[in-house]
């Protein structure tokens, strides 16, 4: 027997009215407990680029290989979080060493489906970015392009 299980009708994203997010560079989505910051095919020939290096000596210092797919290797600070590798204290301030070419991943912070699925998961993001829900306001369609981006967007949310 197949229960006839009531489904909403309603498709209103929780976020239909949008949401505001501002970068504060303080470099908290950089390090923290260990994690994986993907990189495509693409990305590994413009970081390459960007930093004057083949491709397999950017791999063989900068990257990891996990199940076939490419992370950005990580180093373990002193304070014994897991900082990315490029990832560097400058003026008292933790900032990205290659900031123009860094990954997708890093440009569509806030947006990714995993903080996107409620106001719950927004807000637990929300404990280790101080960016969310302040400034600049980004609408239901500005972050779904975000959440499905499969290149660099144009105007990233966390951009200087
Ligand atoms: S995205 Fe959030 S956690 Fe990352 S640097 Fe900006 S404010 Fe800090
Ligand atoms: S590439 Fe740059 S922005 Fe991305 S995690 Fe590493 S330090 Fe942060």
């Amino acid at each position: 027997m197949r229960l006839p299980v009531h489904q909403s009708k309603s498709t209103r994203a929780w976020y239909a009215d949008g949401l505001n997010f501002q970068c504060t560079q303080c470099g908290n989505c950089c390090t923290g407990g260990p994690g994986y910051v993907w990189i495509s095919d693409v990305e590994i020939t413009r970081l390459a680029t960007h930093l004057k290096m083949t491709e397999q000596e950017l791999a063989k210092k900068y990257l990891r290989k996990i199940s076939g797919k490419f992370s950005l290797k990580e180093r373990k600070s002193l304070k014994g979080e897991y900082d990315c590798v490029f990832l560097e204290e400058m003026n008292g301030r933790r900032a990205c060493t290659v900031y123009e070419v860094r990954p997708l991943q890093c440009r569509t912070w806030p947006f990714w489906d995993g903080n996107l699925i409620s106001q719950n998961s927004w807000n637990r993001a929300g404990k280790t970015c101080p960016g969310l829900n302040k400034g600049r306001k980004f609408t239901q369609k500005q972050i779904e392009a975000l959440r499905d981006a499969e290149d660099w967007p144009d105007r990233p949310p966390s951009s200087k």
